[in-house]
């Protein structure tokens, strides 16, 4: 039930009566928790077909490619970027399902932080000809964490920062060790973020507004997702931005 109290007043502002309501949430808090199981069944159940589609996509690319149809063979690799983004978008609504019924799972293990930035660095670069993404890692730190989902963090950073700066070409990537943690940063010289909506980017379904959503696509997951991973984690998400500018993600995590 939902309780609320209203205290109705006179002309001189004395109270006379309480208004007391209850009103019962609990068809609203069953239908969000079917709303919630739909969409967990729904996500699993496109993630299927669509993994199938790009494994074919694959070897079709492959077998064109050793016939030598270049344009055919580049149209089939065009499929499978798209396929991938459709993955992406698959898995998001996948983890949020997870989140909301608290069943993410962290298999946390020891690792180099600096080389798997780098491996994650290695792996965007080839999605991008426009940008030149530098990195200065030195935090020389091992963490004990999810190395897969921090993983997924530093992708969800580095794909803002090419998708919101299609105008610049360079991004910087940094590491460092400080107070016992180590800090990583992912700055782009994009559209930056004005001080008033800063804080909102990590909230779920939070997207750029106005007409820019039709230029830059997205669901408004991947910080929120990021966001919980990193507190899952122990550590700290925040960001630093200037509108017209660039902005600045950052996460840390304990050593
Ligand atoms: P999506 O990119 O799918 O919209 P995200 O959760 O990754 O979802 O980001 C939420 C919002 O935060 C974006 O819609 C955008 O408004 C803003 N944002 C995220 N990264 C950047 C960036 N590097 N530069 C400018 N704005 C950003």
């Amino acid at each position: 039930f939902n309780f609320t109290y209203k205290p109705l007043k006179n002309a001189e502002g004395k109270v006379y009566a309480i208004l007391h309501a209850a009103i019962d949430v609990t068809k609203q808090v069953q239908l969000q928790k079917q709303k919630d199981e739909f969409l967990g069944i729904a996500s699993h159940e496109l993630k299927t077909p669509v993994t199938s589609i790009k494994a074919y996509a694959q070897v079709l690319e492959r077998m064109i490619r050793n016939e030598g149809d270049e344009k055919k063979a580049n149209m089939v690799q065009k499929m499978d970027v798209q396929l991938n983004r459709l993955t992406g978008l698959i898995g998001d609504l996948l983890d949020v399902t997870k989140i909301q019924a608290g069943k993410m799972t962290f298999n946390p293990v020891h690792f180099d932080f600096d080389s798997m930035v780098q491996e994650m660095v290695d792996e965007m670069q080839h999605t991008t000809s426009q940008h030149l993404i530098n990195t200065s890692l030195n935090s020389r730190s091992n963490v004990y964490v999810d190395k897969e989902r921090i993983g997924q963090v530093i992708t969800n950073f580095l794909s803002n920062a090419i998708k919101y700066s299609s105008d610049a070409n360079s991004i910087d990537v940094a590491s460092y060790a400080s107070d016992g943690e180590v800090v990583l940063s992912v700055r782009d010289y994009g559209i930056g973020i004005s001080t008033e909506l800063q804080h909102l980017v990590f909230d779920q379904f939070y997207r750029v507004g106005g007409n820019l959503q039709h230029t830059y696509p997205g669901l408004g997951l991947g910080l929120y997702i990021s966001s919980e991973i990193v507190k899952n984690e122990g550590g700290r998400i925040w960001v630093e931005s200037e509108e017209g500018e660039g902005s600045t993600f950052y996460f840390a995590l304990k050593i």
